[in-house]
């Protein structure tokens, strides 16, 4: 078998035809050689015009250029060729386009090892891609980028029902991006990242599907039913003001949080008050506090029930935060209703200031929390919770992104479910 009856199994580009290929000694390369492969256009196949995409006669030939391929067995891969200028009737004298690179590239990449080395990139760190396939991390960072960026383009944006809107903390909690996540079921994705977290990033995500709707004569707007969200006030106004019919559901799950972060701020301030005054109880009480008492274990369930014992604004606080769990059982909105509002005032009672700025802001959005269950839990902040999990893991194996522009083209990447360019063969 040649080696140009493989290439063609699995790599076959029309109006061309492979010529001699040759295995070059390449001392610098891994295992010291690499694989050259040399296309020629097919006899009576005239060139196509990258400004137009018509047919046009030959005017002359460039040097040889050579594309990278799809490493095999450890030694790299190489396509050359010398592109034609096509005196296209149009255009004028212009490059020819060549369907193994994507239309308009620049990049000395084929669009297989694009397709190869993003595929990989959704598995491995980006890093770790680089490092098993010789290249740079920035040809990685490249060929990510150039599938999303075809994705972007090419996916379906209509149909939105139920969307949900996050922030995420990134460059060690110093900054921010604004996410927003399409809830519905069987087609829950990342839609839309933005950088901050103000009025306006937001407001972006609603100008691109303006924008979309646009160009595909759709309103992409209208039919968003239900938004999920948490209590950040730019949110909230842009929700009010973009989706003034939409049922607006305050997420579960940001609730919880904001309590546990109060409870915590309690245990802190009166730990250390009673450090100061020799006496430890509250010592690592930290974990055995914010964590589900089911996930306790034995001895921590039993160090738990100490501590309740005493007369501490740090147990009221967890007994409060404990109590208002029970609220989420409820099928009836009335009665999560009324549930809510005993446990506002008992909290509003307690003299634990933290606790009471929380009850006061739930009193604030009393009807948004009730949505929750108006909307049947349909889309409950589990999913929301659930998918800022997976940005969280993503950012650790993203270790070392540092711009913003890397971090979305990760996250586009990773949850975007966006379509792919399309190739013939399956290289991984
Ligand atoms: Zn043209």
């Amino acid at each position: 078998m040649q080696f140009k009856t493989l290439l063609n199994r699995v790599h076959s580009v029309k109006g061309f035809v492979y010529d001699k290929d040759t295995l070059i000694e390449a001392p610098t390369q891994v295992n010291g050689c690499r694989i050259e492969a040399h296309l020629r256009p097919r006899k009576h196949s005239p060139g196509i015009c990258s400004g137009c995409g018509e047919r046009g006669p030959t005017y002359d030939t460039q040097e040889e250029r050579r594309f990278d391929f799809v490493p095999l067995w450890g030694i790299a891969v190489v396509l050359v060729y010398a592109m034609r200028r096509i005196n296209c009737r149009t255009c004028g004298v212009k490059v020819e386009q060549v369907p193994w690179i994507a239309p308009g590239s620049k990049s000395p990449m084929t669009l297989a090892m694009t397709v190869f080395l993003a595929c990989w990139a959704r598995r491995l760190s980006w890093k770790q891609v680089a490092e098993v396939f010789w290249v740079s991390w920035e040809s990685v960072y490249r060929a990510v980028e150039q599938v999303v960026a075809y994705g972007l383009e090419h996916r379906d944006l209509s149909g939105i029902g139920a969307i949900g809107v996050d922030e995420v903390a990134y460059a060690k909690g110093h900054r921010y991006a604004t996410l927003t996540y399409q809830l519905d079921a069987g087609r829950r994705r990342l839609l839309h990242v933005s950088e901050g977290r103000s009025v306006k990033s937001l407001l972006r995500f609603f100008h691109l599907l303006k924008k979309e709707g646009k160009r595909r004569g759709l309103d992409l707007i209208g039919g968003i039913g239900f938004v999920c969200s948490d209590m950040w006030r730019p949110y909230l106004k842009v929700i009010a003001k973009k989706l003034p019919g939409a049922l607006h559901i305050l997420d579960r799950f940001h609730i919880v949080a904001n309590l546990n972060k109060a409870l915590d701020q309690v245990r802190a301030e009166e730990a250390r008050k009673l450090v100061g005054q020799g006496w430890d109880v509250l010592k690592r009480s930290r974990w055995l506090l914010l964590r589900r008492r089911k996930r306790l274990n034995g001895k921590q369930r039993f160090r738990l029930r100490q501590i309740l014992q005493w007369d501490l604004k740090t147990v009221r606080a967890y007994l409060l935060e404990e109590g208002l769990q029970a609220m989420w059982e409820y099928r009836s909105p009335t009665h999560a209703g009324r549930f809510l509002d005993a446990w506002c005032r008992q909290a509003m009672r307690s003299r634990i200031e933290p606790i009471k700025k929380v009850a006061r802001s739930l009193r604030e959005h009393r009807e948004s929390i009730l949505n929750w269950f108006r909307a049947k839990k349909l889309y409950n902040s589990g999913i929301v919770e659930g998918l800022n999990g997976l940005v969280k893991l993503r950012f650790r194996k993203a270790f070392g992104f540092r711009t913003f522009g890397a971090i979305e083209v990760a996250l586009y990447h990773e949850l975007g479910a966006l379509p792919e360019p399309k190739v013939a063969h399956r290289f991984c």
